[in-house]
């Protein structure tokens, strides 16, 4: 099912067409913005350089530390009087950057949106509940507008309140639903401790923070839902960037609002298809506040195969951050790869938590993790073997050498938005 198929199968030399236009539009906007007008005479070219869309490795990458010293308004290439609408990223690496949009950014903005859902599936036939922060954050109003646009039932319910969250889910008979992953969890647990039935329930659409493949039957399973993941980010409009279809193979980039490239992080040359490095973006449809090449900080790869669905470009599930990468005696690893593991395990519960010290100049990793209650009521020998299991799987799979402390259901943090699963101790990280 398709929201808008002539622009989302669009290919070819009608792209390329497309996609010059939209960049050198963006290009005049930048214009506006002191920080691009410099970064031009610096780099010694004009707009006019910009004729063909491989031309765009001339532009000057933009940084997410660029934006905070532009704080606040740094980046506004409109009047204020044309800005509409304010939001901040969620500030996971630092202070938070200000994102600003006009009526026709909010515009274009639900319009991705629209065609994500209706990718999964959504119809003006179905009721949303959408389970992440109103306030500044994008998550809320973004899906929110963009499941307006189709029509569906929109309930915005916000985080927290889990339990009132699971009787509007089984009494508004909700079928499709938008939350963090870890999120997601929390509400499998809670509906079964009250022993909810969420028969209605069909789409579940999980983002803004990474999760693994591995927990994907988890989600499924316990919510009786098909799981779509969901990237976006507060600069680039926020959610909406890119999206699965039903093939669940990779997420969609929008390509007539995204011009994508992906690079290595530390020469800052282009990778080709099938290559993982840095996503790097620039907006084609964005207006109040446009970007040049902007580093997303996180690591993905374009895959090569076309899609059978038909639509365009598609990236990697993100496995996280650049700077979410850990480096723990010299192996390099992201908190989403360990997610992986561990999840395949049975007898593994919902939550983890990695703590990193530093003992006698050496990097030592404690994995907290919760297990099932069958387990943890069970023989302790079988937690013993468990505990052996997940260690042996982690040193195998990802070479990790981990000190893991089994736990009961309850014993760690549950979150309702991002999660935060690393404590690193480490004095000079
Ligand atoms: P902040 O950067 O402060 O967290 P945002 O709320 O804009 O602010 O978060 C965007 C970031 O969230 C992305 O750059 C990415 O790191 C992460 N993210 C969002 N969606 C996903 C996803 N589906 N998979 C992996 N990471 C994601
Ligand atoms: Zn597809």
């Amino acid at each position: 099912m398709f929201w808008n198929e002539e622009i989302e199968t669009i290919s070819g030399e009608d792209l390329q067409k497309l996609q010059i236009e939209r960049l050198r539009e963006t290009i005049l906007r930048t214009q506006s913005v002191p920080f691009y007008r410099e970064k031009f005479k610096e780099f010694g070219i004009t707009p006019d350089d910009i004729q063909t869309c491989d031309d765009v490795k001339k532009l000057p990458l933009t940084t997410k530390k660029d934006l905070q010293q532009g704080y606040p308004f740094g980046f506004v290439a409109v009047p204020m009087r044309d800005v509409v609408r304010i939001h901040t990223t969620s500030g996971t690496t630092g202070k938070p950057t200000v994102v600003t949009y006009t009526a026709q950014d909010l515009d274009n903005w639900s319009e991705l949106i629209a065609r994500n859902l209706t990718m999964a599936g959504m119809t003006s036939d179905d009721v949303f509940q959408n389970m992440v922060n109103y306030g500044l954050f994008t998550g809320g109003l973004g899906f929110h507008y963009g499941s307006e646009k189709i029509g569906a039932v929109s309930i915005p319910a916000g985080t927290g309140n889990t339990e009132r969250q699971i009787e509007m889910l089984s009494e508004f008979g909700v079928t499709a639903i938008h939350c963090t992953p870890s999120y997601a969890m929390r509400v499998a647990e809670v509906a079964e401790e009250m022993g909810a039935t969420l028969d209605k329930l069909k789409i579940g659409v999980f983002g803004a923070e990474p999760w693994s493949e591995a927990l994907r039957p988890h989600l499924e399973r316990r919510l009786g839902v098909e799981a779509f993941d969901s990237y976006g980010m507060s600069e680039l409009f926020g959610p909406g960037v890119a999206f699965e279809c039903k093939e669940h193979n990779g997420l969609h980039i929008w390509h007539d609002s995204y011009y994508v490239e992906i690079i290595d992080p530390k020469t800052g040359e282009n990778l080709p298809p099938g290559q993982r490095g840095e996503l790097v973006i620039t907006p084609l449809m964005k207006h109040a506040m446009p970007l040049l090449r902007y580093r997303t900080g996180d690591i993905t790869m374009l895959i090569p195969e076309p899609c059978p669905c038909g639509r365009g470009m598609r990236i990697a599930r993100v496995t996280g951050r650049s700077d979410d990468m850990l480096i723990i005696r010299g192996i390099n690893v992201f908190p989403s790869q360990i997610e992986h593991v561990i999840r395949q395990i049975p007898g593994v519960g919902d939550q983890y938590m990695v703590t990193i010290d530093r003992v006698h100049y050496l990097d030592e990793m404690t994995i907290d993790i919760e297990v099932t209650d069958e387990m943890f009521n069970g023989e302790l020998d079988q937690l013993k073997q468990l505990q052996l299991r997940v260690a042996r799987a982690l040193k195998e799979r990802l070479e990790l050498r981990t000190t893991i402390n089994l736990v009961g259901r309850g014993s760690l943090p549950r979150f309702e938005g991002k999660a935060k699963r690393v404590i690193d101790n480490r004095k000079d990280v």
